[in-house]
């Protein structure tokens, strides 16, 4: 199928592109990578009237650590993590999702803010991004503001940009040398959207404990869910195989899946809690520690 007619337009700078959006309100949308937003207009389930191509903005087009953070620009696309060695080193649980989000076809088009923005509640960028405490900063009409992940991701397909906003920068906080993390994704075949999946990130403090948990499960409710009972259930403890069972076991009893040729409810949750043990153990064999 077609698209319905719209209008492009390409903007040149945040604000030039923010001018488009303002100007026509919830009627336009931003064009990033196009793997979401191009299929769902030729479907027809979106018809924006004006399309606002944020391509050609060369500021938006970066990748850099900067403050303690690693700045993700609005048209850096998966593959520039993938393939940049320092993120694989510092990174892991980036580097993690960079390798199994679609194909490397959508890879090199897909943006990491676009997908962010697009919220899909099986996305991998986004239970990444709650695990790994992201903010995105997004432009608009009254300025910038800063906005915590948990806040950002609103509900399936809704953030909290605002029509006539931009989403302009994703910051992950830097992890230490005693924080690593772990993406565990299971597909049916290699491209496809996760049956289940879990992002993980665990630091821990000189005494061995665990300073600080990031949990997160994809494609286990509207939006990527973060599984604060999990976290809270390690932080300050020793990360003993049995605490591990324990934290991954919430995962199961958050996680409220759809029934699809993926596979069933029960079978999707038993998957979550797998997945985040998957995760817990990696992290901390990252550390050179073992459960
Ligand atoms: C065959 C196929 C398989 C896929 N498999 C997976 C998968 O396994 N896992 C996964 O996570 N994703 C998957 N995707 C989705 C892919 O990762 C998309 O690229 C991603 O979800 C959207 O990124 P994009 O840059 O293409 O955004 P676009 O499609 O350009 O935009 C998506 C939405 O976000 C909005 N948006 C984009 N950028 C901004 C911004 N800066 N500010 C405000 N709003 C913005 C757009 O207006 C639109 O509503 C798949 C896609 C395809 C085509």
């Amino acid at each position: 199928m077609f698209p319905v007619n719209f209008e492009y337009r390409r903007a040149h700078s945040a604000q030039e592109a923010l001018a488009v959006l303002q100007e026509h309100g919830g009627e336009a949308r931003v064009l990033a990578g196009g793997q979401s937003l191009i299929p769902a207009m030729r479907y027809r389930l979106a018809r924006p009237a004006v399309l606002v191509d944020i391509n050609p903005v060369r500021e938006f087009d970066f990748l850099r650590e900067e403050g303690g953070q690693l700045r993700i620009g609005a048209t850096l696309r998966d593959a520039a993590l993938e393939f940049t060695p320092w993120v694989g080193e510092r990174y892991s649980l980036l580097a993690d999702v960079s390798r199994v989000v679609a194909d490397p076809v959508v890879r090199h088009l897909g943006t990491v803010v676009g997908s962010v923005c697009h919220n899909d509640p099986a996305g991998d960028w986004t239970s990444a991004a709650l695990a790994a405490r992201a903010t995105m900063l997004v432009h608009g009409a009254d300025g910038e503001r800063e906005v915590p992940i948990d806040e950002f991701l609103v509900d399936a397909y809704t953030t909290a940009v605002q029509d006539g906003e931009l989403a302009v920068e994703l910051r992950i906080p830097t992890p230490d040398a005693r924080t690593q993390g772990s993406y565990q994704k299971i597909e049916r075949k290699v491209g496809d959207y996760a049956t289940a999946a879990a992002a993980v990130q665990l630091s821990l403090a000189e005494d061995g404990t665990v300073r600080e948990a990031g949990v997160a499960i994809t494609a286990a409710g509207s939006t990527a869910l973060r599984v604060a009972q999990a976290e809270a259930m390690l932080r300050g403890q020793r990360p003993t195989l049995d605490l591990l069972q324990a934290a991954a076991a919430e995962a199961a009893t958050l996680a409220s899946p759809m029934a699809d040729a993926r596979g069933s409810v029960a079978y999707k949750k038993d998957m979550a809690r797998v997945l985040v043990l998957r995760g817990l153990k990696q992290s901390l064999s990252r550390l050179g520690v073992s459960a």
